[in-house]
């Protein structure tokens, strides 16, 4: 079924206010966005209009009861200037996965799809192509009704805007293991990206930048012995530059689409990756001996994130310089070469639009 999207552009572009050897991440928008509104169940007409402030009432559901969630994704221009986007399908996926777990609606595979393709087409001006940037997309969907009370939203609008953006961490980051504070636990909604998840981690990820880190290590809700991710990002161990350990998908952490892409890439080189629980006693353990020999996350925005030490039980374990990180060095450039058309996708996961 074809699906038509009333496009309203906007009458001047802004792309000239730009500096795009110079952009702040998440700061600059694109001149459109997509909506689309499911009422009482029913998705109504699609629309493309100027990006801008929308309008709420104050009893917004979502502001109150939190039904509300987001996906991060990248488009990139390959070589002959083409847009392309990299396995938006797996982020369609795991938004309807966080809408099942958050009682919200499941927009249908190819409304999305067909927003997020038209949308990036008509801004593809905005998409950067020096070294390490891309456009940086945010679909996202939460609760519109305006009534007050605890009970799942009639209404909601999905709507997905853009940034474009150079690499998001530029210097190896400095994490702290986090044994106070709980992300999530059995149960809960870890592996959906709703926004609840994010406002829970200020208060200690601001603790941990006031002691001189930049991002925490969370650890299991239960025994706080085990790691699960850092930010918003999975976490990977590199044990002397062969054996690489990332934490099994237990419902707790995000399943990042970079995760899996980095497995995938790092089996079909011949490494050997363990997905299982890794306790914090085993990878300290791996940096006191000098086995540590890389550890990184990994996320759309970074794509990697070089960890320059772990600070655990009061002290800062160094890794070795990131110059010499064999692992996430070769991984970042093989990733962001099929992303952006420089290598072969063998694997199928860049989509043209
Ligand atoms: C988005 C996110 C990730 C990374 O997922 P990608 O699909 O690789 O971008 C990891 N952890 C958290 C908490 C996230 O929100």
């Amino acid at each position: 079924m074809a699906i038509s999207i009333k496009i309203s552009k906007t009458p001047q572009s802004r792309i000239h206010l730009f500096d795009f050897n110079n952009i702040e991440f998440g700061k600059i928008f694109s001149d459109h966005m997509f909506r689309v509104d499911c009422l009482n169940g029913v998705w109504q007409e699609p629309e493309i209009l100027p990006y801008g402030n929308i309008s709420i009432a104050p009893s917004l559901s979502a502001i109150h009861y939190g039904q509300s969630i987001f996906e991060g994704m990248k488009a990139f221009k390959n070589p002959e200037g083409k847009p392309q986007l990299f396995r938006p399908l797996e982020n369609i996926k795991r938004l309807n996965k966080s809408a099942e777990r958050m009682g919200m609606p499941i927009i249908p595979e190819e409304l999305f799809l067909e927003g997020l393709k038209q949308l990036v087409n008509l801004d593809q001006n905005w998409i950067p192509t020096a070294e390490g940037s891309a456009l940086y997309l945010r679909p996202f969907m939460f609760a519109t009704d305006d009534f007050v009370g605890v009970r799942s939203s009639l209404n909601y609008s999905f709507m997905i805007f853009c940034c474009p953006v150079n690499s998001y961490y530029p210097k190896p980051i400095k994490v702290r293991v986090e044994k106070k504070f709980v992300r999530a636990s059995d149960g809960m909604a870890g592996y959906a990206k709703a926004a609840g998840n994010y406002g829970i981690s200020m208060l200690p990820t601001a603790e941990a930048k006031k002691d001189g880190y930049d991002q925490i290590i969370w650890t299991d809700g239960r025994t706080h012995e085990h790691v699960e991710e850092s930010g918003t990002t999975n976490l990977f161990f590199v044990m002397e530059d062969k054996l690489i350990l990332t934490p099994k998908l237990d419902g707790n952490i995000l399943e990042g689409i970079t995760r899996d892409s980095c497995i995938k890439l790092l089996r079909n080189k011949g490494y050997e990756v363990q997905e299982r629980d890794i306790s914090i006693i085993e990878i300290i353990d791996a940096a006191k001996a000098n086995k540590l020999t890389d550890a990184f996350g990994t996320g759309t925005a970074a794509i990697i994130a070089k960890i320059a030490s772990i600070g655990y039980e009061g002290v800062d374990y160094e890794l070795p310089p990131a110059e010499s990180r064999l692992v996430s060095n070769w991984l970042y450039q093989n990733i962001y070469q099929i992303q952006t058309g420089k290598q072969e996708d063998t694997l199928n996961w860049v989509m043209a639009i």
